[in-house]
């Protein structure tokens, strides 16, 4: 790898905005529950490339596997067939909490007594300092320096005071503040829960019986290609705030803690679900061509060919030909084989990063008025160097469209832009990012043009509009914000928020 090679903590390509992980979450007997696992997390890989992990309950205790690298890096047959179970959870990570190293690397560990829980854990939690003082305080000890472990180890601490997972669940949720997806793994039981405002995507689905009757079982993942993989039909999306339980009993739906105004995550539909998953009835594949036809209206260009950025660039760019009877064709070519580009020390280095990803088609883009449609603008860096690659292949002009509005914003629930600074669009209006770029013309997709395109549901849009439906404590977001920018916080923080591990075992929870 690079980054051996190197010898330095190298991120992975920096100018792209990534998810922070996947989850997956199988409850099923009569199945090879650590395979399955394995293939979800394969439909999931996008959502996280730095480590792997799955964990399987076989009835009487907890079996964990996990890496750095991708899932075919991480799992062998061998490891796979030494795994059988009940139910297994899954997690791919790419982290921005805490260190890129094995002890990041999720599912986490947590003993209770003599049980062992698994959790994995997509998301962020804001408050997780607060939180891991008030651990530290009591005497528990941490492996890693991420918040997912702080999550396991306070659902720890809170079972082996009330005896009861389901109870040290709800205690953990009435503390923890911020988007989270979670998938949990005792010996004999699968857990999985959502944050009070739905932020972070989780999904329920059902394995049908094999012919014969066996077989049955059901599913959770963060994005519904995980069940496609496995067989499984989607059944509904786990709600904000509910806790859902899997074992011999069947499943259950619990409440965990106090659900609030729906705000869901608006960057999944944009960019990190693939296209192939459906949310809210809606492929998401349909969701970009529609962000396509309505930027096409809204910023129009004559050109002589349209082309996407792939992946995530292609339906929007689709739907831009299609609105204004423009020739849609291929103009980058992505290399599927360079699953990861790292950022090196060098710009010269950090330019063949993109070149490892995308090369431009050069039989369709020369002599031609080439109109570019990509998700985001992050830093520009990106944009920047495909804008040069197409006109370097003989493009005559590259117009650029981007099928949401400028990311102005840092995200502090689970994607790894907490830095304003690193936005280019936080301190450049178009004009300036358009010359920065280097691109004949630029225009984003507007809020309200993004919101025609997706299901009617509550919407966090705080990377675009500032306002955090949960508020971001001043000791996290120190240094965050650019000067003069001022976030808003729709809701005033919970009372959980900076309670303390004593007051807290004075709550009463069923
Ligand atoms: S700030 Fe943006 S990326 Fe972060 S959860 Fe909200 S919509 Fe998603």
């Amino acid at each position: 790898m690079l980054e051996n090679f190197t010898g330095l903590d190298v991120r992975e390509d920096a100018d792209t905005l990534h998810e922070e992980c996947g989850v997956f979450g199988i409850w099923a007997p009569d199945r090879d529950v650590a395979r399955l696992t394995c293939f979800a997390l394969r439909a999931l890989q996008h959502r996280g490339q730095e480590s792997a992990g799955i964990a399987v309950g076989n009835g009487s205790t907890v079996l964990v596997r996990k890496d750095l690298g991708l899932v075919a890096e991480v799992f062998s047959d061998y490891d796979l067939g030494a795994m059988p179970g009940k139910l297994a959870v899954g997690h791919v990570r790419y982290g921005t909490s805490g260190a890129r190293s094995w002890e990041a690397a999720q599912p986490h560990l947590s003993t209770i007594d003599d049980v062992i829980i698994a959790l994995a854990h997509n998301g962020t939690l804001v408050n997780s300092d607060h939180l891991r003082a008030e651990l530290d305080r009591v005497g528990v000890r941490f492996r890693s320096n991420t918040d997912s472990e702080v999550a396991a180890k306070l659902i720890g601490f809170f079972t082996g005071h009330e005896h009861r997972i389901i109870k040290g669940i709800r205690h953990t949720m009435n503390l923890i503040e911020g988007g989270y997806a979670m998938a949990l793994a005792r010996e004999n039981a699968l857990y999985a829960f959502r944050d009070p405002h739905g932020i972070r995507p989780l999904v329920l689905g059902e394995l049908p019986a094999r012919e014969d009757g066996t077989g049955a079982g059901w599913v959770v993942a963060s994005e519904t290609c995980a069940f496609d993989i496995v067989g499984a039909r989607f059944v509904r999306e786990i709600e904000p705030g509910e806790i859902i339980r899997i074992s011999e009993d069947g499943l259950v739906s619990e409440p965990g803690t106090q659900a609030r105004a729906t705000h869901n995550c608006i960057f999944e539909e944009v960019y990190f679900s693939r296209p192939d998953s459906i949310v809210d009835g809606s492929s998401v594949y349909s969701m970009r061509y529609n962000m396509g036809r309505q930027l096409a209206r809204e910023a129009p260009v004559d050109a002589d060919l349209v082309i996407g950025v792939p992946d995530s660039g292609l339906p929007p760019a689709e739907g831009f030909a299609a609105e204004l009877g423009l020739k849609f064709g291929e103009g980058l070519i992505k290399n599927r084989y360079v699953a990861r580009t790292f950022i090196q020390p060098t710009q010269e280095m950090r330019q063949m990063g993109v070149r490892l990803k995308l090369n431009a088609l050069r039989d369709n883009v020369e002599g031609k008025r080439i109109v570019m449609v990509d998700d985001s603008i992050v830093r520009g860096t990106t944009s920047k160097q495909i804008v040069r690659m197409l006109k370097d292949a003989g493009a005559k002009e590259v117009h650029v469209r981007i099928n949401c509005p400028e990311v102005k914003w840092p995200c502090f629930y689970g994607i790894d832009t907490d830095v304003q600074a690193q936005l280019i669009s936080a301190t450049k209006n178009v004009e300036e990012v358009c010359q920065f770029i280097e691109a004949d013309s630029l225009a984003f997709l507007s809020l309200e043009g993004l919101e025609s395109c997706v299901p009617k549901v509550g919407w966090c849009k705080a990377c675009y509009n500032g306002e955090y439906p949960v508020e971001v404590p001043p000791a996290f977001a120190a240094g965050k914000f650019v000067e003069g920018f001022k976030p808003v916080s729709l809701y005033p923080p919970t009372d959980g928020a900076t309670r303390s591990i004593d007051e807290e075992l004075q709550v009463e929870v069923q």
